[in-house]
């Protein structure tokens, strides 16, 4: 690439509603441009990186055998209703009307059309596992959209989706790709760190996100440098604040006939009781109208006939008013199971599965089935904690037992999730066993936020001059710098021959033949954050050398010429 052909606008200041270094700086390398709130257009400066973290997401994604198609951005409101997440999205998901009145989602992620094309195209075992994925345009009409990139309203995810016959083969699709997320950040060459979400922090094992370490990051994480313990503390922290309950704090006990209810409520939700504690949301539709929401803890410990069933602390005398309230404070993305009792409709909303559980709720409510948890304020019982992260500080000790704990910021750019049969039982997509028997599909889902991986890259990594971006990652690896290029024939030679040479060998290289003074000239490369710089003069050609700088380094070192693209490889 030549400069002069090439669209380069930088700016000395930032514009000033940009707050946080990563969005200053991209704006000042040109990278990208606001159009609206949360709305960018990626500059082609920006659009380098932006193909750069694709292609190794896609590399790793085909690797570890998913299947890349493309889904639309617009989505029959139809589908969404099937699983019940158009009611249950609340204002995130954008909605539009065609001329014909007919209603559609702007796409915040993709579970329902996948799993429309899959039950139509899956009839047996045999076409299982499947993963499919795509990089596609989302749309979530944030409350707070903020810091350009890492929290748009519009922005790129890739978003993967697998298939399995049984809960097994699921576990083994999340594995695979769990590895492949941490193959995809380290190739970035980020510092990162998967932790345990939702109710990671006393023992789930549903759901990882991925988070940049980052000290201006959204999430504070918490784990332990000798165990495997890390999880993101962000439910309980946020109780401190006042502005969302723990997602799980406190279990409570209760009498025994519940149990038995919980068995069928465990038996609905396909959840292994012996190792699961899983937080459900009630959402309750009552008789004259309206609804209320409760939020419930289901554990089971060794034996089925001590599960226990509680509250979250804090939550008891919360009710909200809106179905997207309660999507709010827990982060949800439900999916939905049909119905099972015949009493009063109930929607479960659990992390993100939804499931009827008339009967479960209103026999809780019933004088044999007295429920902690589903009768507010009447059972005041003494919590027990289970894992409180809330007012942990470093050193305190892991909750495994295994060392003290350390916590760090981070900022979350994927999150890989165990979807179970929410989704496949709302919409009926089953397959054929062995024994040609109907079954619901088994199903993961597994996002990377494309965009918001320059924004969180960029907090990682720069300094009072710009951005420094890991050369993974760079939109330019090699920029090349010659002092004098129409003045020179000798530079000029040099510098076409030295281009010449690091396209052969691969090098994303960009030849600045703007004609700009030095200084100018070094600024701006500083600023855009492009890993090594090749200054070509004729001074130093003269004794056979070139002068090379990386871009963390403090000064230029003479290299010659014929090593110089040796130097940068
Ligand atoms: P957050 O907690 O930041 O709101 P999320 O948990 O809602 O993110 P997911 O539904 O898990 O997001 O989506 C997968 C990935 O998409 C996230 O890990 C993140 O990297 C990215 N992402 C989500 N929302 C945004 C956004 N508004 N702008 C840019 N990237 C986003
Ligand atoms: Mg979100
Ligand atoms: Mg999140
Ligand atoms: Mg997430």
């Amino acid at each position: 690439m030549r400069a002069s052909r090439f669209f380069i606008s930088t700016l000395k200041e930032a514009p000033s509603d940009a707050e946080i270094v990563s969005h200053q700086l991209m704006m000042r390398a040109g990278m990208i441009k606001r159009l609206g709130s949360g709305i960018y257009t990626y500059m082609p400066m920006g659009l380098k990186v932006i193909r750069k973290v694709e292609a190794i997401v896609r590399e790793e994604m085909n690797n570890a055998a998913a299947i890349e198609l493309l889904m639309p951005l617009v989505q029959p409101a139809e589908l969404w209703q099937e699983t019940g997440r158009w009611d249950k999205m609340g204002p995130e998901l954008m909605r539009v009307k065609d001329r014909h009145g007919r209603e559609f989602a702007i796409q915040p992620t993709s579970e329902e059309v996948i799993t429309d094309v899959v039950r139509s195209e899956i009839k047996s075992y045999k076409q299982l596992p499947l993963n499919f994925y795509h990089i596609q345009t989302k749309f979530r009409d944030e409350r707070r959209p903020r810091f350009g990139l890492m929290r748009g309203r519009e922005f790129t995810m890739k978003d993967a989706y697998s298939f399995d016959r049984d809960l097994a083969g699921m576990q083994q699709s999340y594995k695979v790709m769990f590895d492949a997320y941490t193959r995809i950040f380290t190739r970035f060459g980020l510092k990162f760190r998967a932790v345990a979400a939702d109710n990671g922090a006393i023992g789930g094992t549903g759901s990882h996100e991925f988070h940049v370490i980052a000290s201006t990051g959204e999430d504070a994480l918490v784990y332990c440098p000798d165990s495997d313990f890390a999880a993101n503390m962000e439910a309980a922290e946020a109780v401190a604040t006042g502005e969302r309950p723990a997602a799980s704090a406190a279990l409570v006990k209760t009498s025994t006939p519940k149990a038995q209810k919980c068995e069928d409520v465990a038996a609905l939700l396909k959840i292994d009781l012996k190792q699961t504690l899983k937080t459900l949301a009630l959402t309750v539709e009552k008789d004259g109208g309206g609804k209320e929401y409760f939020m419930l803890l289901l554990r089971g410990d060794h034996e089925l006939n001590e599960i226990k069933v509680g509250k979250v602390a804090g939550l008891a005398n919360h009710r909200f008013s809106t179905e997207a309230e309660i999507l709010e404070v827990y982060g949800c993305v439900p999916g939905y199971l049909g119905p099972i009792g015949t009493k009063a409709p109930v929607t479960v909303v659990a992390d993100r599965t939804v499931a009827l559980m008339a009967d479960f709720v209103t026999g809780a409510n019933e004088a044999d089935y007295h429920y902690t948890g589903a009768n507010w304020g009447r059972d005041v019982a003494e919590p027990a904690i289970v894992a409180d992260l809330r007012n942990v500080v470093e050193g305190d000790p892991s909750p495994d037992g295994k060392g003290v704990l350390a916590i760090e910021r981070g900022i979350e750019v994927g999150h890989v999730f165990q979807l179970g049969t929410a989704y496949s039982e709302a919409m009926k997509a089953t397959f054929l066993d062995e024994n040609g028997k109907a079954a619901p599909l088994q199903m993961g889902c597994y996002g990377i936020g494309v965009t918001r991986i320059l924004g969180a890259a960029i907090e990682q990594n720069f300094d009072d001059k710009g951005i420094i971006w890991p050369a993974s990652l760079a939109p330019f690896e090699l920029v090349l710098c010659p002092m004098g290029y129409d003045r020179s024939e000798l530079v000029k030679e040099a510098t076409d021959k030295l281009y010449a040479e690091a396209q052969a060998a691969g090098v994303d290289v960009i030849v600045d033949d703007r004609g700009l003074r030095p200084g100018a000239m070094f600024a701006d490369w500083e600023l855009i954050g492009v890993p090594h710089r090749v200054v070509i003069g004729e001074r130093g050609l003269k004794e056979g050398n070139l002068e090379y700088q990386g871009r963390r380094d403090t000064e230029a070192t003479a290299v010659p010429v014929a090593d110089t693209i040796n130097f940068v490889k």
